[in-house]
């Protein structure tokens, strides 16, 4: 069965920037959806911004493996309950994608717990990407550096926790490098940063940038079911203990009860 990859776009500067869309007139959303549906092994569909809930309904969310995400003016436009709902599919093993812009996104800073800060500057910049790690599947079928002649610049530090494993690390004209591809475990979640794709640019038109994609979502599918309920957490009687245990000390709680959340 193919893995069903849903792309997430904010759709705001394709539609209100003359230059983003002379670049993607359909949006960036349906551009990186089309080139992983070359892959007969990808299903990839798209929802916005502008849609109800975003797109991110529970039912759009329960038939995603793979969500990637693209954000940039409208952060904060992402409703805080559409945001719970993104991360606990996470937790409960859908991968995630976030690329260029959405290191702000509210989903991205929930799931890593930290600002997610770094420079930055838009002067049309070379970035050169260079493969810190040779093995590592989302790396595969790449050369060993590649260039995209203009984009964005992002500089260190970025403001992320350490990952499991850096793929990339890009340098940029002005002197800057960025670690540009992480990998993290949340949950039982896959999540992979890739940073290039400033919507001034044809980034996602490039074939490197769409292998990359297409290797994180293989990378980040979890063919595993769901997780329940990645969030619970039960109270075990002690009557239930594992092994026999006797009461001792004081106590605040009654048996099953669902305690303090
Ligand atoms: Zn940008």
């Amino acid at each position: 069965m193919a893995i069903r990859v849903t792309v997430w776009g904010e759709n705001v500067h394709e539609r209100e920037n003359k230059v983003v869309a002379g670049i993607y007139p359909n949006g960036m959303h349906s551009t990186i959806a089309d080139a992983l549906n070359r892959d007969p092994g990808v299903a990839a569909s798209t929802v916005t911004l502008q849609d109800p809930e975003h797109g991110m309904t529970a039912e759009k969310l329960a038939q995603t493996d793979v969500l990637i995400w693209w954000g940039h003016a409208a952060h904060g436009d992402v409703a805080d309950t559409v945001v719970e709902r993104v991360c606990d599919a996470v937790w409960s093993g859908m991968g995630a994608i976030f690329l260029h812009s959405a290191h702000f996104a509210k989903p991205f800073k929930r799931l890593m717990g930290s600002p997610c800060n770094l420079t930055w500057r838009e002067a049309g910049e070379r970035e050169r990407i260079w493969l810190t790690s040779r093995s590592h599947p989302i790396a595969a079928g790449l050369p060993d550096h590649f260039e995209l002649e203009n984009e964005e610049m992002y500089g260190e530090p970025f403001g992320v926790p350490d990952p499991m494993e850096t793929v990339f690390v890009s340098w940029f004209q002005g002197g800057e490098v960025f670690r540009s591809g992480l990998t993290y475990k949340r949950g039982a979640g896959s999540v992979f940063y890739f940073r290039p794709g400033h919507e001034t640019y044809p980034t996602y038109h490039n074939a490197h940038v769409q292998r990359v994609i297409l290797n994180a979502v293989k990378w980040a599918h979890n063919p595993a079911p769901r997780l329940v309920d990645a969030s619970a957490a039960p109270n075990v009687p002690v009557d239930k203990a594992l092994e026999p245990i006797e009461e001792r000390g004081p106590r605040l709680h009654h048996d099953g009860e669902e305690g303090f959340r």
